[in-house]
Order: structure tokens, then sequence, then C-alpha cells
């Protein structure tokens, strides 16, 4: 059967996996027409830093021959997946969208990316992000800015605004991203589709490049909540490369789906859909509730005490352990090098002004300043101070409540240029979801509605340490209810 790109745009992963798996395509055709869809979309929203061909068809013959062989698959094998290029995958380019590792070559792969590997999805492409994933609208990105395929004017969200973007587009039907205070979440929520950051530890973070290492966790994007659980599968578990990993059983995903949602106690994080959210936002979030309460479901209105703090919270962490992560570039080990310095010193000062941007200069200034001894107790430590604070909001919250929800951002994709000479407002886009990574519980953001423009709006779920299983039930659930994931012929590319 010959089959054109256009044809398996928009299909989901199972149902490209059971073509493959039923010998309707073969997993190198599957390969080529991703790669045909890739020519044609690419140009348009600039999500990929680079392809994946050779380890890609390489995959594909694995599985082909598997096929032949009658051998059994599992259940994601032979579907293409586009993967941040913060995530090493070895002698594949992982340049975190930074002109420091522009040439940089992963020696190693990532946990996820073998887990990826081992379960025969197809790693096609590495996606653009914010220069090390520090930002909201991917603009920071040291090679170019993604554009919403939404409206091309638009911000994907960042910093995994190219994985969102490519699963939008219909170039993927899945990717991987990564999650320090919002970065698979919002960008989900700009570009309509699901994405969520699993509780800290349940995914490892070997290979994935640091940016804030005590939140930063590794996610999957998908257009529905089956595929997304799928993809979740695949990448949990323990791994003693890892010494955040947490050493448990992974639940079985796909089986917590048939669960419903009746008698389960909803928060509505009543701060988040105050003052300052755009009323379509706040509409479409009050209709969720509506929904809920329809099918059973106890909703109260419940505030963070410290939300107010979360922002600022975060923004001291995050910088000061960025500031240090980021040392090890220095010209001698990793990516460029400043070649005709005279000595050492000028070597690392001109290798790193040349090689980063200005958002993680900002950043590294930031958190070396929290780190210093003068000001080590007034910033950073308070700092932790409030996110424990946090931290114990949540958890007394999680003793009436089995989630939280809020929207996923205050706003919808705005225009691209309009906040990046403005770090504060840029900043505030991450004040519904900075609260998660601070505390280290699972959040998803799932379409949930349109702004009058026609862009999407994203809803927030937040759960207990490792209740991922609750957390999808519920927005498997409202998925069911409801056809905001079934819009994407909307997009014109
Ligand atoms: N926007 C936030 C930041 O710039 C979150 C980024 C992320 O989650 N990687 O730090």
């Amino acid at each position: 059967m010959v089959i054109q790109a256009k044809d398996i745009k928009y299909l989901n992963a199972t149902e490209l996996a059971k073509l493959v798996a039923n010998k309707e395509i073969s997993a190198k055709e599957l390969v080529d027409v991703t790669y045909k869809n890739i020519d044609l979309i690419e140009p348009k929203i600039d999500a990929l830093n680079s392809l994946t061909k050779e380890l890609a068809y390489s995959i594909a013959e694995t599985v082909d021959s598997k096929i032949k062989n009658n051998e059994k698959l599992p259940p994601l094998a032979g579907v293409p997946v586009a993967i941040k290029d913060n995530m090493c995958i070895k002698n594949c380019l992982a340049t975190c969208s930074s002109k420091i590792l522009e040439d940089f070559y992963a020696p190693y792969t990532s946990t996820v990316a073998q887990k990826v590997i081992d379960n025969l999805l197809i790693p096609v492409a590495k996606t653009n992000l914010d220069e090390f994933a520090m930002g909201s609208s991917t603009e920071n990105s040291g090679f170019k800015t993604t554009k919403n395929p939404w409206d091309l004017n638009k911000v994907p969200g960042g910093s995994s605004g190219g994985s969102a973007a490519s699963v939008a587009s219909g170039q993927v039907s899945l990717s991987l991203g990564s999650d320090t205070g919002g970065s698979i979440r919002l960008p989900a929520s700009f570009c309509g589709v699901a994405g969520m950051k699993p509780t800290y530890g349940l995914v490892s973070r070997y290979g994935l490049i640091a940016y804030a290492s005590s939140l930063d966790q590794i996610g999957p994007f998908a257009r529905n909540i089956t595929d997304l659980s799928l993809l979740l599968q695949v990448i949990a578990g323990y791994d003693h490369k890892d010494s955040t990993s947490i050493n448990k059983p992974v639940p079985d995903y796909s089986e917590a789906l048939k669960v419903d949602i009746k008698n389960f106690k909803i928060g509505i994080l009543s701060d988040l859909i105050a003052e300052g959210v755009q009323p379509e936002v706040k509409s479409a979030i009050e209709s969720v509730l509506k929904l809920f309460k329809e099918n059973g479901a106890q909703i109260d209105e419940v505030t963070l005490p410290h939300q107010k703090y979360a922002i600022a919270t975060y923004y001291i962490i995050a910088p000061a352990e960025c500031s240090a992560n980021l040392a090890r570039y220095d010209g001698v080990k990793y990516g460029i090098r400043n070649e005709d310095s005279p000595d050492l010193m000028d070597m690392y000062l001109n290798t790193r002004k040349k090689g980063f941007g200005d958002e993680v200069k900002r950043r590294i200034m930031l958190g070396t300043y929290a780190l210093s001894s003068g000001y080590y107790d007034a910033y950073y430590k308070k700092a932790q101070q409030v996110r424990a604070l946090i931290k114990q909001d949540f958890d007394n919250l999680f003793e009436k409540y089995d989630l939280l929800v809020s929207p996923a951002c205050p706003n919808t994709a705005f225009d691209i240029g309009s906040r990046v000479d403005d770090p504060l407002t840029m900043y505030l886009t991450d004040i519904a979801t900075v609260t998660a990574n601070l505390a280290g519980i699972p959040g998803i953001s799932i379409p949930c509605g349109f702004d009058s423009n026609g862009l999407p709006i994203g809803l927030q779920i937040l759960a207990p340490v490792l209740q991922e299983s609750k957390m999808l039930q519920a927005a498997y659930t409202f998925e069911q209810l409801t056809d905001y994931n079934r819009h994407f012929d909307k997009i014109k590319l």
C-alpha cells in the first residue's frame, strides 16, 4: 500500500504502531513519509535542530526484520518520535540550542533515549528549545525561534517549544521534552497538545543536559492521553545512573485510564483564575469544572498560601543551580573554544562570552549573586525555606483533594517579540507551573478550549507524588467528554 505523507500526518501513535504491526506499512516507509512531512512543515515552523536519519533507519530496519520473523513487538514499535535537543543520543548532536554546544556530538546515550530505542520507537529528530531550557517562548534559542503552528506569528511556548510544535503540526505523533519550571506544560498549552511533567525522580535524568538539577524532569508530549500514557510507560522507572531516581515499581498507566473519576475530590487553585487572567482562559476553566462536577467529581475552591512567592523562589533557585551546572562550559571539555586567546583566563572568558546568549548570561549572574557568601542566606537559603513551605501547602491540600486544577498559563500564546525584551513579564508566564517543580509533584497540560483567535487554552492538572495514574484518569475522562484535541485540521501549514 502506498502511503502519502498527508495520510499519516495526524494519525496518533497507537494507530501508527498498528499500521506497522499489521504490515500495512513498513517501519522504513513510515520513516520515509515522516521525513517527507518534516520537509514540508519544517520551513514554516522551525521546530527541529537536526535530523537523526542514520539512527532512525537502523531502528526501522530492526523493526521490519522482527516483523518479518513474526517476533512480538512492544506497543509503540516503529513510531517516530522527536527528542528535545538537551537529551544525549550517542553520536548525535546535543546542542541545547546554544552556540557553545553547536558542534557537540554526545559521547553516550541518555537513559530515556535508550529506553525509547529499546522499545523500538524511532527517534527522527532533535527539537529546538530556549538555550539550555531557559525561557518560556523558544525565543531564547541560540539558533532560531520556533513558530506556533496555530498562528505563525505567535510563540509556541517554551522551553520545549520545538517538541510541542512538532507534535501539533503533525511532523510526529510523539515527542519528549524537559520541564524545570513548566517547559513541557506551557508549550503543550500554547500548542494545544497534551504534555506532562512526571514526579521528580520517576524518569531518569541521566544524559539530560542539566539546567537546574533539583527541578529538571523529562516527560512526554502527545495528541491524546492514550499515547501519552504509553510513552510515559516507556520512559518511567528506576535508574541506578541517576542518584535521585525513585526505586519503586511503575504502575500500568494504560490500565489506570479505565477507572472513572466519580467521587474524585478536585481543588481549583482560585488564585490562578483571579485578576490578570485572560477572560477566555478563565471561562474555559470554569467549563471544565462544570463538566467534572456533572461527572460526579466534587469541586472546591482552594489556595496555596505561598503561591505569591513561587515565581521569586523559582527564579532564585533555578538560576543558582544553573550557575553551578553551566560552569562546566569553559572551552576545555565541551563544545566551542575561543582559539585566539593569549592565556587560559582569556580563553575561558571569551568562550563563554561568545558561546552563551543574553538570557543564559543573565541567569548565571543572578545565580552566582544569590549563591555568593554575602547574599547566600538572604536569597538562596530563604528561597529554599519558601520552597519547603510551598511543598507543605501541596501536602496539606492533597490530604483533602485527589487532584488540583488551574490554567497552565494565565494567557494563550503571545506574539513573537512581544515579551523577549522584558524578562520579568516573561518570568510571570510561568506563574502556574513552577510550583509543581518546586514541590516535585506531577503535572499535565491538556487542551480545554480556544480563545477568540482560535489559539488553544491549556488545563493544568496536578497530582500528589507518584499519582500520575489519577492525573491521567482525569485527563482521559475529560478527553472522552470533549473534542478539544480533534481540531488539528484547522492548522493550515
Ligand atoms: N520558563 C522557565 C525558565 O525559564 C521554565 C523553563 C523550563 O521548565 N525548562 O526557567
